[in-house]
């Protein structure tokens, strides 16, 4: 019999024991309440302000609905300024909402969008900036809440890299109006499928949670033609729980940036992701390891990313490329001028050399063996 060559995913989802699962699942059978605000739903924002160090938490279904109700909330119209390298999430928002992304091109560190590129990018009809933490890596939001507030515009980052992330200790989800999160199963931390919505009051926190219940205030009013996105109280046990294993995984996670820096830091033409390596070094940045990616220079690596993609795959090695191709450069946004790649040359050169490595919690040093064999091969 043929051997099975094993697979190594790109991401693994991070399961709390289900003995323990159990015993909540029993209780939320018992109180007959599975979802509508139950008292899970309730814990689980009270746990995630205090895990996150934010104050206001709106806990969602997914991670896409947040960034929609987001725009919805801030009342923002005509054009948004935002990045062509992230998730298409990011976009499919400022779509949904009727509004016109904008794309502006990033930074050739980070990944994240260039500040100082947005003030060329603003018009009469620009009322916010929706950036990316590309990677989990927190972008300049002191130069873009400058811009932001010279020019009135609101700030809304799609976080859903971010978990945990902290700048001197200081949460990353406190900057801008709102900062929103994807706890889907591939992300550094789940509820399965989930998301939440960070802002800075009491009275954004109420509106929030009124559109994310269809609009309703109370039985018969209605703020506003709201969206059903409430996390049902199945999943905020489960959230709860893994909440409690999330710091462990993290931990096991930079064990294995450790080791993808040390061994592939002088493979000629593999081009690290230097925030990465920077929060190894230095702890001013508590990064949270969602992702390893790295730029393939296909002249001096001798293959091109696209080939190493298909080796790697041969080898039973799943790596990723996150992200690719553009948003910008998808039928649905490449008519606007702003999707040219002449405006975007950064951002084309990132999709078009990068490549995640398989990254989460379980992997062993004999699989990471096998996936740097797979690269060096
Ligand atoms: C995962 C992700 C989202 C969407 O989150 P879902 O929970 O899958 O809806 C949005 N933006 C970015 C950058 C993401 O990576």
């Amino acid at each position: 019999m043929k051997e099975k060559t094993p697979t190594i995913t790109v991401t693994s989802p991070l399961l709390p024991p289900i003995e323990e699962f159990v015993p909540y699942l029993k209780e939320i059978w018992n109180n007959k309440w599975i979802t509508n605000n139950g008292q899970f739903h309730q814990k689980l924002e009270q746990e995630l302000a205090k895990y996150l160090g934010v104050e206001y938490i709106s806990v969602f279904t997914n991670g896409t609905l947040p960034l929609i109700t987001a725009l919805q909330a801030l009342n923002i119209t005509g054009e948004v300024i935002t990045t062509p390298y992230s998730f298409v999430a990011t976009t499919h928002a400022i779509w949904w909402n009727g509004l016109k992304p904008v794309f502006v091109d990033i930074d050739p560190i980070t990944g994240n969008i260039d500040p100082t590129k947005i003030e060329a990018a603003i018009t009469s009809k620009t009322s916010a900036i929706m950036p990316v933490h590309v990677y989990g890596c927190p972008c300049d939001t002191n130069a873009i809440q400058k811009i932001a507030e010279k020019h009135k515009l609101k700030v809304i980052y799609d976080a859903a890299h971010a978990f945990g992330v902290k700048v001197n200790g200081q949460s990353i989800l406190n900057a801008g109006n709102i900062s929103t999160l994807s706890f889907h199963a591939t992300k550094t931390y789940n509820t399965i499928e989930g998301g939440a919505l960070v802002c800075h009051s009491a009275e954004m926190k109420q509106k929030i949670d009124y559109l994310k219940n269809f609009g309703f205030e109370d039985e018969i009013t209605i703020v506003a033609p709201g969206i059903n996105s409430k996390m049902d109280e199945v999943r905020a046990a489960y959230g709860l729980l893994n909440l409690k294993y999330v710091d462990e995984a993290i931990a096991n996670r930079k064990h294995v940036a450790e080791q993808y820096v040390n061994a592939l830091s002088n493979t000629k033409g593999v081009k690290l992701y230097q925030p990465i390596v920077e929060s190894l070094k230095n702890d001013s940045i508590k990064m949270n390891y969602s992702y390893f990616p790295i730029f393939i220079d296909a002249e001096k690596f001798g293959i091109t990313r696209d080939e190493l993609y298909y080796k790697m795959k041969e080898q039973g090695i799943l790596g990723r490329r996150y992200f690719y191709p553009l948003i910008s450069s998808l039928n649905q946004y490449n008519t606007y001028e702003s999707s040219s790649i002449g405006n975007l040359p950064i951002a084309n050169n990132f999709a078009n050399s990068v490549i995640c490595l398989p990254m989460h919690q379980n992997l062993t040093d004999n699989d990471i063996n096998m996936v740097l064999k797979s690269i060096k091969l």
